[in-house]
C-alpha cells in the first residue's frame, strides 16, 4: 500500500453504519471542483477499498460451505456520497460522477460483476427486484449503503441478477451470475491506528492493517474477526449474559472471551487455506503485531498472550496440513449451535 494513506486519513473523515454525520445539517451538494489532491486522496481510498472488498471475496466465496448465511457473492464494492464529509463531498460527487445516492467504487478482479460487465463508477438504479432510489436511509448517513448491501445480500445466492446502472449519464442493463457467499459486510474504516471489530455481521478493519502489513496479514486479521461473525460469537456471548463494556476483562466473562478469542484464531487457520492464502499469514501477523502494538484491547485479560496464540495457530496448522479434502471443515462448525462452555484451557498451546 503506498505511503500516502494516512495522508489520505488525515484528509479524509469517512463515515459509516449509523454514525450520524454533521452532513445530515447539510442541504443539497452542488458541483464541487476537483484538485489534484483530491485525485490522489479518492484513489488511494478505492485501492485500499478494493484491497479489503478483495479479502472479503477471496475468504468469502471458497468458505460458503462453512457459513449457514449465505448471499449472492458479486464481487462489487459499493459507495456513497454520504461517507464523504462536508470538506470532500462536493468534490466526491464531481469526481465519481454519482448519478444515483449509491455507486460502484470498484469491482473485483475476476468476480462477477466484473464478468458480468459492471465497472467502476457505475451508479445503481435497479439491482434484481430491489429498486436503491426507494431503500430508506437518513441523508447525512450510511443507511442507505448499508440499506443496499443488506438488501442485496438478501437475493438468492445462486440466481442470474439484472443490474441497471447509469454509465457517463447512459442508462445500461446488465446481467450478473453470482456465486453463493458467506453473508458479510467488510467495511474499511480509514485510521492511523489499529482497529478490527465484528459485529456478527460485518467485519470492520482500519486502514493501517492495510498500510503496514502484507495483504496476506491483513487478510489474516480480517480472518480473525470473520471468523467470529462464522460462529456467532456475539450472539453466543450474549447468551451468557456476557458484559462487553469495560468489565469485559473481568470476572466470570474472562473464560467466554478467552475461549471465543482462541476458537477465531482456530478457525481463521481453515479460513485462509480454504482461500487459498498460507495459513501461516496468521502467525507472520501475531509475530508482527503481538510485541508491537499488543496494548489497548489486545493485552486486556480477555485476550491470550499473543505468543500462547502463535504456539496454537502452529499446532492448529500442523494438523491441518494432514487434510487434504477442501473445504476443510473444522470441528468448530458444528459446535456452533452449542452454547459456549468457557473451557478455553483445553484450546491453548502454550508457549514454550
Ligand atoms: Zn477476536
Amino acid at each position: 500500500m503506498a505511503r500516502s494513506l494516512n495522508s489520505v486519513v488525515r484528509r479524509l473523515v469517512r463515515y459509516f453504519s449509523s454514525a450520524a454525520s454533521s452532513l445530515a445539517l447539510l442541504g443539497a451538494v452542488s458541483a464541487g471542483a476537483v484538485i489534484e489532491q483530491d485525485r490522489e486522496t479518492f484513489e488511494a481510498v478505492r485501492k485500499a477499498d478494493l484491497e479489503l472488498a478483495t479479502i472479503g471475496w477471496r475468504l468469502s466465496v471458497p468458505n460458503a460451505s462453512l457459513c449457514d448465511r449465505l448471499e449472492p457473492g458479486l464481487g462489487l464494492q459499493l459507495h456513497t456520497l454520504d461517507q464523504f464529509d462536508s470538506d470532500s463531498r462536493a468534490a466526491a460527487g464531481t469526481y465519481f460522477g454519482f448519478a444515483t445516492p449509491v455507486a460502484v467504487e470498484g469491482v473485483v478482479a475476476g468476480s462477477p460483476a466484473e464478468r458480468g460487465g459492471i465497472r467502476a463508477d457505475d451508479s445503481l438504479v435497479r439491482v434484481g427486484s430491489i429498486d436503491i432510489a426507494s431503500l430508506p436511509g437518513k441523508p447525512g448517513t450510511t443507511q442507505r449503503l448499508v440499506a443496499t448491501q443488506l438488501a442485496i445480500a438478501a437475493l438468492a445466492p445462486d440466481a442470474p441478477i439484472e443490474v441497471e446502472v447509469i454509465r457517463a449519464g447512459a442508462p445500461i442493463k446488465v446481467t450478473v451470475q453470482p456465486v453463493p457467499a458467506c453473508r458479510s459486510r467488510f467495511e474499511l474504516l480509514l485510521s492511523s491506528g489499529y482497529n478490527a471489530r465484528a459485529d456478527g455481521t460485518m467485519v470492520q478493519i482500519s486502514s493501517q492493517f492495510l498500510e503496514e502489513y502484507t495483504p496476506e496479514q491483513a487478510a489474516a486479521a480480517v480472518a480473525h474477526e470473520f471468523s467470529h461473525n462464522i460462529l456467532h460469537h456475539r450472539d453466543r456471548l450474549e447468551a451468557r449474559g456476557v458484559d462487553f463494556g469495560m468489565l469485559s476483562g473481568f470476572g466470570t466473562n474472562v473464560k467466554y472471551f478467552r475461549q471465543t478469542e482462541l476458537q477465531a484464531d482456530l478457525l481463521s487457520v481453515y479460513l485462509l487455506a480454504n482461500a487459498g492464502y498460507s495459513p501461516r499469514a496468521s502467525i507472520d501477523f501475531w509475530k508482527r503485531f503481538g510485541p508491537s502494538k499488543a496494548g489497548g484491547i489486545f493485552r486486556s485479560r480477555s485476550h491470550p498472550h499473543w505468543r500462547d496464540r502463535v504456539a496454537t495457530l502452529e499446532a492448529e496448522i500442523a494438523k491441518l496440513e494432514t487434510i487434504s479434502a477442501r473445504p476443510m471443515i473444522p470441528s468448530l462448525i458444528a459446535e456452533r449451535s452449542q452454547p459456549l462452555s468457557g473451557d478455553w484451557q483445553s484450546l491453548l498451546i502454550r508457549a514454550r
